[in-house]
């Protein structure tokens, strides 16, 4: 029932001779919660809106399993959308909402009934059938928008920054819930995100887009943890980028990445892989501190400690990076 999505050159100008994407492939296979995660205006929700058949993309062909669905219409896509403001009818109950797509669909209403049901238990919303939506909190909102786009079984869930309208605590909640959700029901899910902590958090697989181009495909250690570019390793987490000549033992002329919570405050040198640095200053943050270190040749190092009270500022001290915590950038 879910499909695999491919995605072959697909490209995609408002205005010609101005590409919002530049031709390219994808492929979403069935069953997996897959990121769309960029910077605002990088093309998510441009790609997101091609697959669901809202915008037809300049050039290319989009597949779900082996079928080309690049000129059928979206409602016969069997795709269903999940958008950062709901989109729910707000004179219509939550029942009525999440049945919307099922009576357009002309099913029997005993069956109707069954998954109207079923999908507001899965979002644990059934006790607020009868209610009306304005009388819902933001959180309850996108659930019964979940349960109506869950309801029709669709071959493919997108959701485009379903979260972003909701506050850090129920985020945090939500995420787990939309997760849960498309695991339980084995759903093919494409989900976009400017958040990295979100893709990083739920997603099985990570596109990371730039300016219409994807920079890189990964699982979420993967990416974080060998990211290509300076972009990908930036837009992921905290940064060092250092070179070759600072840290002895790799390759050539390149840049290189040390996340900041890589280094480590060694009490006495232990290894080649220690050297020295004069500590600056420390920010506390509560869970972790962010300090700042001077390297001899006068470069400034991130470091995340959980604590830095018996760090002098002035005084010299030794860190260490294992030569596995270091990633070879492409630029
Ligand atoms: P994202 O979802 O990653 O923030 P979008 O796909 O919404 O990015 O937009 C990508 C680029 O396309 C942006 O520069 C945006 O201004 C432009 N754009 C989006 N929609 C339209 C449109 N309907 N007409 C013209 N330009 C658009
Ligand atoms: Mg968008």
């Amino acid at each position: 029932m879910a499909a695999s999505v491919t995605i072959k050159g697909v490209s995609k100008s408002y205005k010609k001779g101005v590409p919002v994407l530049l031709p390219l492939d994808l492929e979403i296979h069935a069953g997996e919660l897959f990121f769309l995660l960029g910077p605002s205006g990088c093309g998510k929700s441009t790609l997101l809106r091609i697959i669901a058949g809202l915008l037809e993309p300049s050039e290319g062909k989009i597949f779900f399993d082996d079928t080309d669905i690049t000129a059928v219409p979206p409602e016969k896509r069997k795709a269903a959308m999940v958008f950062q403001n709901y989109a729910l009818w707000p004179h219509l109950t939550v029942f009525e909402n999440v049945a919307f797509g099922l009576r357009a669909a002309r099913l029997p209403e005993k069956e109707i009934r069954e998954k109207v049901n079923d999908a507001l238990k899965l979002v644990r919303m059934e006790e607020f059938a009868s209610r009306k939506i304005p009388s819902l909190s933001g959180g309850q909102q996108q659930r019964v928008a979940l349960a109506r786009a869950v309801a029709v079984s669709p071959r493919v869930l997108l959701l485009d920054e379903p979260l972003s309208n909701l506050d850090a605590k129920l985020r945090d909640e939500m995420r787990m819930e939309i997760s849960r959700v498309c695991k339980e029901r084995s759903l093919t899910a494409i989900y976009v995100t400017h958040d990295r902590r979100e893709a990083l958090s739920m997603g099985d697989r990570i596109a990371l887009l730039d300016k219409g181009v994807i920079q890189q495909i990964g699982s979420p250690v993967e990416i974080y943890r060998r990211p290509r570019n300076r972009f990908a390793a930036a837009f992921l987490g905290g940064v060092n980028f250092v070179t070759t000549a600072q840290f002895k033992g790799q390759p050539e002329n390149k840049t290189l990445l040390v996340r900041p919570e890589m280094i480590e405050i060694v009490h006495t040198p232990k290894d080649e892989h220690c050297f020295e640095a004069e500590f600056l200053s420390g920010t506390f943050l509560g869970e972790r501190s962010e300090l700042k270190f001077k390297m001899n040749d006068g470069m400034i190092l991130d470091v995340t400690a959980s604590a830095y009270e018996d760090l002098t500022p002035g005084n010299r001290y030794t860190l260490r990076v294992s030569p596995e915590n270091i990633s070879v950038l492409e630029d």
